[in-house]
Order: structure tokens, then C-alpha cells, then sequence
């Protein structure tokens, strides 16, 4: 028989009504000859309620407590589920996450889940029961209660589906779709009829509310679709799978993400272990970092620039001065005024002038860019608060993401999947369900690097930069443009070519320099691009810790960095590339599949 799982959101079960409503669209499924089950979350805004008064109570409330007061939440939505099905004249029997055997690590607030129990959930569905599970949260191996994070119902639906190997896995919520960019932000934003893994879980990472993005590791890594749908209409939605909606177009969604704030590090030793020391005490606290840049200056030494989320700036500075006070540094300054605001697209990597036009489009708008990253299917800018939701708009409009393409078929047909089916059970077996999977570590050893000094920080610069690179037919890779020097007021832009593009890159940035009166321009014709790819690698913050750790030991040292939800990057000196990679190979042994 097959196997459908239905997520319901907490706007979906907000009232008795609304619980009465999914409840007769699950008894539906169940009549049209699927086995059900529901994952539902806490009823409407319960779980900031809930946070309020854990904070009227204290400011300091311990994990532990949090998730067993946050967990109840849940329940109390299983549990109406459950008696409006049988009120309905169904079989129904709602569980906790304890319950089900959703064991997870001890992490409170942000658990990770281990595994999944199906021998209950599979008897109660084989009884005729629609089984009701509490999204969002699991058990320790002391039995405590976990939540996997805020959003995390997303996640036990996916984890769920995978286990049952489910023919289906829907998650209900208030909006008919995953669209282009926030609907509530930008009212023109588009529904997609489809979008790819990596795409989602970028967006989701990025800021894109929609999804809770482990959710979207599970989907990839065990080949789950997902439907995103409206949980008041029975028009289809979205579905996540492993191909993108627009192949043929650089960019198919953008998301903001309000809340960040910016740490910069002035004035760091540049010298291999700095950058290891200061991200593994930030990671030691569980305080995922993204925008990393970091830039050599004068007389050896470096600025390290870096956002984490607004609300974890407290914990963040306190790690990095501890890290501070080892390895020395001028200052340590932050801004928590800023936002960041991504565009992200599979189609980017075969394609010229992307950035440039975002770029331009951000400098006809007057706003200004105060740092830069990409990777090879994302381009983030951080802005400040006040320029972000126009900053979102522009690109949006800029890439024309409202209009609607001719959607092409997938390529992969179901028959494909199901062959893969076998191959994902056994990788299900013997390991922890959200361990990290790395596919692949690479070197590449074909580009070079090109560093313009002392840039005005103005809008349009890096517009201006980037539109004459382009015009010249180069290809650019990585980008990072640094927070400029505090009081300096000034940037340094810095971006990777091929090797043989080398001269004519270098000749444009002076011709650049010279005309915007920047301090100068470097270059280095050897850098050796190491990556590592696979799954989750920004949420399992330890990742880029490794990765420097291992970089460190060998004594070589990290010039420019790049993270993404799929691959990490780091530039060396072209020389220690062959080094470098070896210890890579080493330091990953155990998660390289
Ligand atoms: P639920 O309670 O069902 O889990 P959420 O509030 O977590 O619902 O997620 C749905 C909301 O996500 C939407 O109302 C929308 O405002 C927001 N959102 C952010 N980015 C996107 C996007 N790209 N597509 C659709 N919705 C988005
Ligand atoms: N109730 C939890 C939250 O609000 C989990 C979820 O809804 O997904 O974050
Ligand atoms: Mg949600």
C-alpha cells in the first residue's frame, strides 16, 4: 500500500477548525488507499508564546528545560489531531517524538536526529491507524527531550518519509508554494513549479523561511521528494527534487536574511592557525558563520571579516575575543545593522556577467555594498538593514524572476529512483541519519588570483569593477569583496580567474585602479583552489574547522574562503595545492563516502 507523509505547519492547525480541516484532508488520503502520516507542528504562534514566558521567567534559561517546555507545544497539537480524526469516525494515534524512537544527539535546541524506530509507527499503520507525530522534537540517549530547531517539523516530516521510504512526503503550510523570493517581502515574487535540492537547501540556508533546510539534506541525501503545497487549496505546489526548474537561466531565487550581524577581526597575525583558532571557538559554541573574507594587508597582517545570526553576537564576540587573546589582534569590532541578501541559481556556473548584473542593478539603486561573497551557484551581498527589502526587490526585478518560463520535464524518470531505492536502505543503515556525507574533495590548480587595494567604498564600485572584467570576456569564480577598514573607509575586492586570463585581468584592474584612485593592485599567478563537497556542510559547523585544522597542521596558509550549503573552498599558494589536498584526504577519511 502506499505510504504518504502530510506536514502540517503551525498556520495550518492554528485553530480547532483549521485541525478539523487537515484532519478530513488526511482522512481523504487515507480513503483514496494510502497508509498516512501526519507530522504537526505547535498550534500557531505556541512556540513563541512559549518563548516569551520561559523569558519572563529568566534571561538565562537552561537548553535542557527550553526543549522540554518548547516540546509540549507539539503535543498538544497530536493530540487534538488525533481526537478530531476520531471524532471524524477514524483510527487515529498521535506520538511524541520520544514515542516514534526519534533519537538524537544531546544537543538541546538544535538536536541532530540519529535515527528513526519505524516498527511501531509501521504496526499502528497496518492496524488502519493515521499516525500522528510530533514534528520538531526527539530523545537523547538519556531520554532527554531534543528539539531540532526552530522550523525543525519540516525536518522530522523529511527524516520520516526517508525512513518509510514514503511515496510521498507533503508539507502543508500558508503559502501554495516555494516562490521566487518571500511573498509577504516581494509581492511580485513568482511560484515555482519546481526546484532542485541544492537550490532549496541554498535559499533555505540564505534566509527563505519556507523550508527548514535540514529538511532538504534529508531530502537530498536520501532522495526524497518534496511537495510544497497550501493547506488551503488543493492546487498542486512545488516540488523539491534533484533538478532545477530553469536550467538555462543564472539565478532562480533570492532570499534575505534580516537578522545577520558582522564581526570583523583587525589586524590578525597572518600566519597558518589564526583563522583555525578563531572559527573553531565560535564553532565550539554552535554558531554557524557565513561571508567569510578574509584579506592580507600591509606588514603581515590580516582582516578577518565574517556574519553570524544577529542573535548569536554576544556568544560569537565572546569566542572571538577568547581566540583573540592567543593569537593577537589589533581590534575587534561589529555591526549588527546589516542584512544580507542572496541570489542563487544552478544555472550561475556556466555563465559570464552574473554578479556584474546584480552588482549594477544594487548601484542604479544607490545602495551600497559593504562585503561580498560567491560560490559557484550563489552571490551574497551584505547590505545595511535599512537598503535590504529594496536591495531583495531589485534583484529580484533585475533577473526577472516574476516572469514565467516554459518549464522543461525532468530528465530523471520514477523508474531511475526507485533503482536507487536499494542503495539509499543500506546507506540508512549503521549510521546517524544527519552525519555528514562528503562526496568529494578536489583541487584545482588552473586559476589565478587578482587583489585591487584600497577601493572607495561607494555604491557603484564594485559595479564598475566587475562590469569592465566582464566586458573584457573573463571569467570570474570566486569573489570577495571585504568590510571596508574601520575608519579607512575603504575595500579590497579580490577574484579569481583563469590562469591564462591572467594578464588581461590584471591589466583591467590596473587600468580600474588607477582611475577610481585605489591604493594598488596585486596578483598571484599560482593559487591552488581546494574544495570539499557534499552534504550539510554548513550546518555541521565543524566542517570548515576541519578544513582549516588540517590546512593549519600542514603549515599552509588559507588566502581567500568560500562556503556554500554543498562545497567549502579554500585558495592556498599554488605550490602547497598537492599538499594540501593529501591532508584533506586524511582529515576526512571517515566521512568520505
Ligand atoms: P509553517 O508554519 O507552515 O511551517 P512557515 O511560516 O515556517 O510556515 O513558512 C511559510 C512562510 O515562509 C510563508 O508564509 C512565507 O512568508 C515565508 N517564505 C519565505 N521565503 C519564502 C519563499 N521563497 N517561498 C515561499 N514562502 C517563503
Ligand atoms: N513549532 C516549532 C517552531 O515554531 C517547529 C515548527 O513549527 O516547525 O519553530
Ligand atoms: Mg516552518
Amino acid at each position: 500500500m502506499p505510504l504518504i507523509v502530510q506536514k502540517f505547519g503551525g498556520s495550518s492547525v492554528a485553530n480547532a477548525e483549521k485541525i478539523l480541516k487537515a484532519a478530513r484532508r488526511a482522512i481523504r488520503a487515507q480513503q483514496e488507499g494510502n497508509q498516512v502520516v501526519m507530522v504537526v507542528s505547535a498550534m500557531g504562534d505556541t512556540t513563541d508564546d512559549l518563548l516569551d514566558l520561559a523569558a519572563q521567567v529568566t534571561d538565562r534559561p537552561p537548553a535542557r528545560e527550553m526543549d522540554m517546555l518548547l516540546s509540549t507545544g507539539e503535543q498538544v497539537s497530536v493530540a487534538l489531531m488525533a481526537m478530531a480524526i476520531h471524532s471524524l469516525g477514524h483510527k487515529a494515534v498521535s506520538l511524541t517524538g520520544a514515542q516514534i524512537g526519534v533519537k538524537t544527539d544531546a544537543v538541546h535546541r538544535k538536536a541532530r536526529i540519529k535515527s528513526i524506530e519505524t516498527a511501531r509507527l509501521r504496526r499502528l499503520l497496518d492496524e488502519g491507524n493515521i499516525v500522528i507525530a510530533a514534528g520538531f522534537q526527539g530523545i537523547d540517549d538519556d531520554f532527554n527531550i531534543t528539539t531540532l530547531g526552530r522550523g525543525g517539523s519540516d525536518t522530522t516530516a523529511v527524516a520520516l518519509a526517508a525512513v518509510l521510504r514514503a511515496d510521498a512526503c507533503e508539507i502543508y503550510t500558508d503559502v501554495d508554494g516555494v516562490y521566487t523570493t518571500d511573498p509577504r517581502v516581494v509581492p511580485e515574487a513568482r511560484r515555482m513549479n519546481r526546484i532542485s535540492y541544492d537550490e532549496m537547501l541554498e535559499l533555505a540556508s540564505l534566509g527563505a523561511g519556507v523550508m527548514h533546510s535540514r529538511s532538504i539534506e534529508f531530502g537530498k541525501k536520501f532522495d526524497t521528494p518534496i511537495h510544497v503545497r497550501s493547506s488551503f487549496t488543493d492546487q498542486p505546489g512545488t516540488m523539491i527534487v534533484d533538478e532545477s526548474e530553469r536550467p538555462d537561466q543564472p539565478v532562480s531565487g533570492a532570499a534575505i536574511t534580516k537578522d545577520e550581524a558582522l564581526i570583523t577581526v583587525h589586524g590578525v597575525p597572518d600566519v597558518p592557525g589564526t583563522s583555525l583558532e578563531i572559527f573553531s571557538r565560535v564553532a565550539g559554541k554552535n554558531i554557524s558563520v557565513d561571508m567569510i573574507v578574509q584579506n592580507v594587508g600591509e606588514l603581515g597582517k590580516a582582516d578577518i571579516s565574517f556574519t553570524v545570526p544577529r542573535g548569536e553576537l554576544p556568544a560569537a564576540l565572546e569566542a572571538v575575543q577568547e581566540a583573540v587573546r592567543i593569537v593577537g589582534a589589533d581590534q575587534v569590532t561589529s555591526d549588527d545593522n546589516v542584512a544580507k541578501v542572496s541570489v542563487v541559481g544552478l544555472g550561475m556556473a556556466r555563465q559570464t556577467g552574473v554578479a556584474q548584473t546584480m552588482f549594477d542593478a544594487l548601484a542604479a539603486a544607490g545602495i551600497n555594498i559593504h562585503m561580498i561573497t560567491t560560490s559557484e551557484i550563489k552571490i551574497s551581498v551584505l547590505v545595511s538593514r535599512d537598503d535590504s527589502q529594496r536591495a531583495l526587490r531589485t534583484v529580484h526585478q533585475v533577473f526577472e524572476l516574476e516572469k514565467q518560463a516554459p518549464v522543461p520535464a525532468m530528465a530523471t524518470k520514477a523508474n531511475e529512483r526507485a533503482a536507487d531505492a536499494a542503495d539509499v536502505v543500506a546507506r540508512l543503515q549503521g549510521i546517524n541519519m544527519e552525519d555528514l556525507t562528503i562526496d568529494d574533495i578536489t583541487l584545482d590548480a588552473s586559476q589565478a588570483r587578482v587583489t585591487i587595494q584600497g577601493v572607495p567604498d561607494q555604491p557603484g564600485i564594485a559595479a564598475r569593477v566587475f562590469k569592465e572584467i566582464a566586458e573584457a570576456g573573463i571569467f570570474v569564480d570566486m569573489i570577495v569583496q571585504s568590510h571596508p577598514k574601520s575608519g579607512g573607509g575603504q575595500a579590497t575586492v579580490s577574484f579569481t580567474v583563469p590562469r591564462e586570463q591572467l594578464e588581461k585581468s590584471l591589466a583591467v584592474a590596473k587600468q580600474i585602479g588607477t582611475s577610481l584612485k585605489c591604493k594598488g593592485t596585486t596578483s598571484s599567478p599560482t593559487i591552488a583552489k581546494l574544495s570539499v563537497s557534499g552534504v550539510g556542510l554548513r550546518t555541521h559547523v565543524g566542517v570548515a574547522i576541519r578544513m582549516f585544522r588540517a590546512i593549519a597542521d600542514a603549515g599552509i596558509n588559507v588566502e581567500m574562503i568560500n562556503t556554500s550549503e554543498v562545497r567549502v573552498n579554500v585558495v592556498v599558494e599554488g605550490n602547497q595545492g598537492e599538499k594540501g589536498l593529501k591532508q584533506l584526504q586524511q582529515a576526512f577519511a571517515d566521512v568520505l563516502r
